[in-house]
């Protein structure tokens, strides 16, 4: 078993953050196996070096242990550029140049059922730059994925779900192509300012270390099925997958970076042991 913790540096950890780093690092120990710290740090204008160090001091407090060096995103752009250029040599990617306002206006075109429906990463991509002339080279613009080819051949997306999603989904999650096409659609796979995108690296990364078991939140689940997919389409092995329940706050809404009143830091600076954490997130 391999497991990980995989926070993105653009704030402080919170409580909910707590709980998965815990259930990450308590289900590796109890197997006598590895849990593993990895910085999703692509978005480099958000990342700052202060909140990485405050992320590694908060975790080392709550009493979680991983190899080092870590694993550091911002340090593989090759290894996802390598992938990328796999799926473009395959035709399964376009050159995509729509800003926000063009996806939210070709979406609520009458033609389009006037209503755009929303998936996983916003509004599921109308199509507009799909069918253009593709360039010779893989370019350096936004990339997406042709939903509808990359899923040519294959019958269902499938994966075991060991915790559960939001709506109770467990045991083995079976998605028809067709819910992919119409709920998920074309999604960006290379962001222009990144040259890559979350669900790619995050899919790449998972596969170079080995993780047998991707331990996360339920605010992740409808991701999933797009992990399953490129893990399918770059033939990466499938880990297991454990969702779980999100720490919300008292009025019921779930726990964001910006929460800064549930910042780990700001209850060890009010006293707090570890301890204390485990026990308001529901750990013993
Ligand atoms: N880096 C992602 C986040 O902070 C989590 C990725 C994952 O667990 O798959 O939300």
């Amino acid at each position: 078993m391999i497991t990980r913790f995989a926070p993105s540096p653009t704030g402080p950890l919170h409580l909910g953050h707590a709980y998965s780093a815990l259930l990450a690092s308590d289900m590796a120990r109890a197997a006598s196996e590895t849990f593993l710290l990895r910085i999703e740090d692509i978005d480099q204008s958000r990342a700052r070096p202060e909140w990485e160090a405050q992320i590694f001091d908060d975790l080392h407090w709550l009493g979680l242990d991983w190899p080092e060096p870590v694993m550091r995103q911002s340090e593989r752009l090759p290894v996802y550029r390598a992938a990328l250029q796999e799926l473009w040599s395959r035709g399964l990617l376009y050159p995509c140049s729509c800003r926000r306002r063009d996806i939210l206006e070709a979406a609520s075109a009458p033609q389009e059922g006037g209503a755009p429906v929303m998936g996983p990463d916003g509004i599921v991509y109308p199509g507009t730059c799909r069918d253009r002339p593709l360039p010779a080279e893989m370019p350096a613009e936004a990339l997406r994925l042709n939903m509808r080819k990359a899923l040519d051949g294959i019958d269902n997306i499938l994966f075991q779900e060991d915790g559960s999603g939001p709506n109770g989904e467990r045991g083995t999650i079976d998605i028809a192509p067709e819910t992919l096409i119409g709920s998920i659609g074309d999604i960006v796979l290379a962001r222009r300012d990144m040259g890559t995108s979350y669900h790619l690296s995050v899919v790449v990364d998972d596969a170079a270390q080995g993780i047998s078991h991707v331990i996360r939140g339920q605010d992740l689940f409808a991701a999933t099925a797009i992990h399953v997919l490129l893990q399918r389409i770059l033939g990466l092995p499938r880990p297991i997958y454990h969702h779980h329940r999100l720490i919300r706050d008292d009025a019921g809404k779930r726990l964001a970076k910006r929460d800064d009143a549930r910042a780990i830091g700001k209850y060890r600076a009010d006293g707090a042991s570890p301890a204390d954490i485990r026990e308001m997130v529901g750990l013993r």
